[in-house]
């Protein structure tokens, strides 16, 4: 299989996973030749239909490892079996772009349903019932709400990036979307879930014989009562689940569990949980204060000159204020974040995906699971929020075996967070400097950015209430886990 011929033969390792012929062609369509180490570990264990949790580093492969396995064994021609949950709309049509060309020689509808835009297109595209339904959680359940997309025939539920779907953030959408499963739901009988609860807690207790925090399994118990009585009290739900995710905490992981039916298989690829960045990723940090953080970025983009670069910024103010500057600048960049419109959103995706632009300054909507081809560098321009996010931002770079390079700023009152950062990826981050950086003294008033000599009019911006001001003394946590 080290054979490197251009022309495609049918993908054997593959197939030798039980892959069915007419999705081996799509996969020998698009180049794909051997199994990644999560895809050889997770399809054949897919195949059988237990429930998985995976974990794999980014950019390993893990959609083809769910995406594959699914689309072997929905049936065409009998109505919505899959229903997959990603946290960003662009993640929803990425994932549901990959299963289509997986899926390009079988008769099998995939459909990408998503906020923001009109739902007379998920109408439209569901009247042909779709085989599989990527979406994002808000839409699912208004589509649900309407009636116009049924759960009854469900056989397989994926979460991508499962640690965020089970986040604080996500949460209640999820339990709301899976207690409304077939075999899951028992809203007519309250009386025993506690017992049902103690029963599950104590098979968590056995089963993470592993784990040292093990004894703390049932946390948040009461928040998903509806879901671990309905686990208990239908063995027999009758759908697969496939969570997977590059990061995982030991609560994550216990809530996932409540709504998966045991035994677990929890495929994890080499690696993967004892350091979650891909080694690939060439790693520094700069220091800069606030006022400076602007001309570093400019010498630090003239010296690397990337391919492709992407920028992570807290805020979407931030975002924004930074691409005008860079655009003021000559810099031929687009943003994406949550102020600018869907079919913006759309558009700006579809762009850097197209090579239309080289820098695309974002916030973390665009940190999880993006796949770009060629993004060569990571700019966190921003420190940011939360040391996983760490873990994903970077991971836009060095997908499949390429090299990238991840820069991060950090000011002299965030040490505290980049060590912590060092803790969760288990490594040392050094420093870099820019040759041609000589930091300033703090200006009277700290502007986010150098001023702009030429300021064009704009209007007065949204209040947003997630903004934070650069330089700001303490940043509020927002999101605590
Ligand atoms: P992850 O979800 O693990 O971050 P993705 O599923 O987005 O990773 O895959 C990363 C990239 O690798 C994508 O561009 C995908 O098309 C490519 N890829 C996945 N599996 C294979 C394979 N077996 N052979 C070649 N390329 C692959
Ligand atoms: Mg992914």
């Amino acid at each position: 299989m080290s054979d490197k011929t251009e022309h495609p033969p049918l993908p054997e390792a593959f197939a030798a996973l039980g892959v069915r012929n007419s999705i081996l062609k799509g996969l020998a369509d698009i180049g794909f030749e051997k199994p990644s180490e999560i895809q050889q570990l997770l399809i054949p264990v897919a195949m059988t239909g237990v429930d998985i949790l995976g974990q794999a580093r980014t950019g390993t492969g893990k959609t083809a490892a769910f995406g594959i396995p699914v689309l072997c064994r929905v049936e065409a021609g009998t109505g919505t079996q899959c229903l997959i949950l990603t946290p960003t709309r662009e993640l929803a049509v990425q994932v549901s772009e990959d299963l289509r060309r997986f899926a390009h020689f079988t008769p099998v509808k995939v459909v990408a349903v998503y906020g923001g835009q009109k739902i007379q297109g998920d109408i439209k595209a569901l009247s042909h019932n779709p085989e599989v339904v990527v979406g994002t959680p808000g839409r699912v359940i208004d589509l649900l709400d309407r009636g116009l997309l049924k759960l009854s025939g469900i056989r397989f539920i994926v979460l991508d990036e499962v640690d965020r779907m089970l986040d604080i953030g996500f949460r209640e959408d999820i339990r709301n979307i899976l207690s409304r499963l077939k075999g899951m739901r028992r809203e007519s009988q309250p009386a025993p879930q506690r017992q049902a609860v103690k029963a599950m807690e104590a098979d968590l207790l056995v089963e993470h014989t592993g784990d040292g925090g093990g004894n703390r399994a049932i946390d948040q118990g009461s928040a998903a009562l509806e879901g671990d009585d309905a686990k208990i009290n239908s063995p027999q739900a009758g759908h697969q689940t496939i969570f997977v995710s590059a990061t995982f905490t030991e609560e994550i992981e216990r809530l996932a569990r409540r709504y998966m039916r045991e035994p677990v298989e929890k495929l994890v690829a080499p690696g993967a949980d004892e350091k979650p960045t891909v080694d690939k990723v060439e790693q520094y940090y700069l220091s800069a204060e606030p006022w400076d953080k602007y001309k570093l970025l400019r010498l630090l983009l003239k010296r690397e000159q990337p391919d492709l670069a992407i920028i992570f910024m807290r805020t979407k103010h931030g975002a924004e204020k930074l691409a005008k500057n860079l655009t003021h600048d000559g810099i031929s960049c687009r943003e994406i974040h949550g102020n600018l419109a869907q079919n913006k959103r759309d558009a700006v995706m579809k762009g850097f995906k197209g090579g239309k632009f080289d820098v695309l300054v974002a916030t973390d909507l665009a940190s999880r699971g993006i796949d770009v081809a060629g993004v060569s560098h990571i700019i966190n321009y921003d420190v940011p929020e939360d040391p996983e996010v760490y873990v994903h931002r970077i991971g836009r770079t060095a997908r499949m075996g390429a090299g990238g390079k991840a820069y991060m700023f950090i000011t002299k009152e965030q040490g505290d967070e980049l060590t912590k950062i060092e803790n969760t990826i288990n490594m040392v981050i050094p420093v870099d400097t820019v040759e041609g950086f000589v930091p300033r003294p703090p200006p009277e008033k700290a502007p986010m950015f150098a001023p702009n000599p030429n300021p064009p009019a704009q209007k007065a911006p949204e209040p947003d209430k997630n903004s934070m001001r650069l330089g700001a003394k303490l940043p509020s946590r927002r999101r605590r886990r």
